[in-house]
């Protein structure tokens, strides 16, 4: 499939239109940003690892009957996707409280939440992507009410099987955020499920295997990186 145009570059990808109005390509760049934006970095290979643990994960997912923008692997750092007209929403998932609910609602790290806790975050950031309800959703028209009901439960059936996924591996899933659009009449689940935008920890350990290394300067990223990176596409897996 060959590349044309640039159409977007944000700030850990690039998509590229195709010769095929209905496809483009998503490659992966090394750069890093946390904080707003404020602290920007390289991480190095994360986005050969994040094209790698996404192609993983969304063939997973597709196994399992999720559909996603997906459709193949091109090389070590660009992905052949669907092309979407993105949903401005951001829907996160947690099973277990950290970062901005710990901030916002005074809750302990590492407390289990059960039911999970779904939020949805305006994708906008000028305005710091703030926190939303359905009931904005529906009034500004960022999605019907069907697409809602849509996102929640295809949300829902992400978290139980990423869960899953993950546990038998060794990790545990403390949250992570999910992107969808729309294509030809249906919604997809789109843009990338990595260490960029889950909140993994060791099992055992607790220990973080994500992008709050680099966002809190904890050290040893790339090696974290790496081993989310061998745990979810590694031989034997
Ligand atoms: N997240 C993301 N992009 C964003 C905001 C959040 O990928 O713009 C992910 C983040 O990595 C975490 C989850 O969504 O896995 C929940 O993030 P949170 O609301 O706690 O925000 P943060 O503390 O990361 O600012």
């Amino acid at each position: 499939m060959k590349r044309l145009e640039k159409l977007y570059e944000g700030k850990a990808k690039i998509i590229y239109a195709t010769e095929d109005p209905d496809l483009v390509i998503q490659y992966f760049k090394d750069d890093a940003t946390a904080n707003d934006g404020i602290k920007k970095g390289t991480i190095v290979d994360k986005g050969v690892i994040n094209n790698q643990v996404s192609t993983r994960i969304f063939q997973y997912l597709e196994e399992k009957g999720v559909a996603t923008h997906y459709v193949e692997q091109l090389n070590d750092r660009e992905m052949l996707v669907k092309s979407l007209e993105i949903i401005p929403v951001e829907v996160v998932f947690r099973n277990v409280a950290a970062g901005s609910l710990c901030k916002r609602l005074g809750i302990e790290e590492a407390k289990h939440l059960d039911p999970p806790i779904q939020e949805f975050f305006l994708k906008d950031d000028p305005l710091h992507d703030p926190m939303i309800n359905e009931s904005h959703i529906k009034t500004f028209e960022w999605a019907t009410e069907k697409e809602v009901a849509f996102l929640k439960a295809s949300g829902s059936k992400v978290n139980q099987l990423l869960e899953e996924f993950f546990k038998a591996r060794g990790i545990r899933l403390v949250d992570f955020k999910l992107e969808y659009g729309r294509h030809k009449g249906e919604v997809l689940l789109g843009d990338e499920i990595s260490p960029d935008g889950c909140r993994l920890w060791d099992l055992e350990t607790g220990e973080k295997m994500d992008k709050d290394r680099f966002r809190f300067n904890l050290g040893s990223v790339e090696e974290k990186y790496q081993e989310v990176y061998k745990l979810v596409c590694g031989e034997g897996v």
